[in-house]
């Protein structure tokens, strides 16, 4: 199930793979909004650029994505004032702001037609126990100098609320055509994009790293992880400090009234909700029905569940299009941008932007381009990678180790009872065979597709998911299809598959 965004962009740009050794000054491994946004800028200031990307350019995450380019994170000026107080909340939100103008410019400048709208976003909430912390939001707006309003109606809303809080002048695009876009001004000034080259490895040598690929070597004086999930697991220990958490989404179309600007719920279930341009028509995206990355899903339950709201209120909606991603969330709810580790210098990161990675990849790519240049960045202090807050959030941190443990000893409690047989048709489980345990996808026909349900990341016990017929980490989020090839990182390797009679 593809997202509108790459549907209607397929065959928009075709990149070759990389077919021999290069050498540059900066590799950025991945070809997401913050890789290609970083390689942008530092093309831009003159750098030599190799971009190499696994699959084909802004078809992972960044692809999947709503859209929305706000500094309105949901509710998180108040939380961020009381946790950290008023100086850091105000610079995380000029970072923001900033990043809708920085977007905006790049537009301009390299006149990108990919469907820029200004639109107001909201927080709205349904209930009246909520309205307290929609008010309290939009006094710690106000006080860290940003306009912000309570307002309780929006007109052709599709159900009543008790209140919202608006941001005016933000916006909204089709993520691929910017990524395209972005492409089109690196390969302008002689820099390279390679798809369907997947790094395997970042070696130390004498003056930089060596990029090992699985089509040839880069040799680089700085790398940019921008894999969305680094794809390295020492010296930084991501792995320790962040997870995954999946949104499904939904496209259609309704002759009724929809409502005007970019919205998410303010409790759970966190329904978002803009509207898209498809053949010329106004459609209606809807998501939500997020769950941690890994966890069993059942068939198009999640789908489903988003299909009954839209009937709900809009009956004579017919569904375009489905799809699903996930997202980076590190602990303390704050990216990581900056330096990946103390211990590996001149390789950077930008990650955890817990599905507001429309502006964070912007904030990401000038703190990182800047740290390139030698330049000082007024925001760098505050998305610091290496700082140790994360660490000190032990509750969190205990269930995520906790987690972790549990998957690494295998929870037996997922290897199901019975044998291949008792497998239905088109559905998969973990099952336990001369002792050794297998992972079984039985297709429509019947035909048998066995691996070891082990992620190649870290070893913990994969999970079945019947929406999407792949192999899923509960642990960091890895993904494999039902053949066992590797889909989605922080894993890099496939799965080992099984041969049997
Ligand atoms: C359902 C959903 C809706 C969202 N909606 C919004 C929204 O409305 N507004 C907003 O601000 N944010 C939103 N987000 C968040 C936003 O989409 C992400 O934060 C952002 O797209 C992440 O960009 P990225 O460049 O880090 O990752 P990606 O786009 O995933 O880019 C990483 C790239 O690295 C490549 N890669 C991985 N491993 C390797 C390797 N070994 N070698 C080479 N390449 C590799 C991948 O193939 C991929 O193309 C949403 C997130 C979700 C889950």
């Amino acid at each position: 199930m593809s997202s509108l965004w790459i549907e209607n962009t397929k065959d928009d740009l075709k990149l070759n793979e990389l077919n021999k050794n290069e050498e540059t000054d900066i590799c950025v491994i991945g070809a997401g909004l913050f890789g290609l946004t970083t390689a942008y800028y530092l093309s831009k200031f003159g750098k030599k650029v190799t971009v190499i990307e696994k699959g084909k350019i802004g078809e992972k995450v960044s692809g999947n994505t709503t859209g929305k380019i706000t500094s309105q994170h949901g509710l998180f000026y108040d939380h961020l004032i009381s946790d950290y107080g008023e100086d850091f909340a105000r610079k995380y939100l000029e970072a923001n702001e900033k990043a809708i103008e920085n977007i905006k410019k790049i537009i301009s400048e390299e006149e990108i037609n990919c469907d820029f709208e200004e639109k107001d976003a909201y927080v709205y909430t349904t209930k009246q126990d909520e309205i307290q912390n929609i008010e309290k939001e939009v006094e710690a707006v106000k006080k860290i100098g940003k306009e912000a309003e309570f307002v309780t109606e929006i007109k052709n809303f599709p159900f009543k609320i008790k209140g919202a809080i608006k941001f005016k002048n933000q916006a909204q695009f089709h993520a691929r055509k910017y990524m395209i876009g972005l492409c089109k001004s690196i390969l302008a000034q002689n820099n390279k994009i390679y798809e369907n080259t997947t790094a395997i490895e970042v070696e130390k040598s004498l003056d930089g790293y060596i990029v090992h690929t699985d089509k040839g070597e880069i040799f680089a004086k700085e790398v940019i992880l921008a894999t969305h999930f680094p794809i390295l697991n020492f010296p930084g220990f991501y792995f320790t400090k962040m997870y995954q958490n999946t949104s499904y989404l939904i496209a259609i179309e309704t002759n009724q009234k929809t409502p005007e600007g970019m919205f998410i719920g303010a409790e759970e279930p966190h329904y978002s909700f803009r509207i898209a341009k498809y053949n010329g028509k106004d459609i209606l995206l809807i998501g939500g029905s997020e769950h941690k990355t890994g966890e069993a899903v059942a068939t198009n339950e999640k789908y489903k569940e988003l299909e009954d709201f839209a009937k709900k209120y809009y009956q004579d909606c017919n569904v375009l299009f489905k799809w699903n991603t996930r997202d980076c969330i590190s602990l303390d709810k704050i990216p990581y941008i900056g330096e990946f580790s103390t211990f590996m210098k001149k390789v950077y990161v930008g990650t955890g932007f817990k599905k507001w990675g429309m502006t964070s990849s912007n904030v990401a790519a000038c703190i990182v381009t800047d740290k390139i240049l030698g330049k000082e960045n007024e925001y760098e202090e505050i998305f610091n990678s290496k700082r140790m807050k994360p660490i000190k959030n032990r509750w969190e941190m205990k269930n995520m180790l906790q987690n972790t443990v549990n998957n690494l000893v295998f929870d037996k409690f997922r290897i199901e009872p019975f044998g291949i047989d008792q497998i239905e048709k088109d559905n998969g489980a973990i099952i336990e065979k001369d002792n050794e345990i297998l992972g079984i996808y039985k297709d429509i026909s019947g035909k048998v597709y066995a691996v070891k349900p082990i992620c190649s990341h870290l070893g913990c016990l994969l999970s079945w998911n019947n929406t999407d017929k792949t192999w899923d980490c509960p642990c960091h989020g890895s993904r494999f299809d039902y053949m066992g090839k590797n889909i989605y990182e922080p894993a890099i390797k496939g799965l080992e598959v099984v041969k049997f009679e």
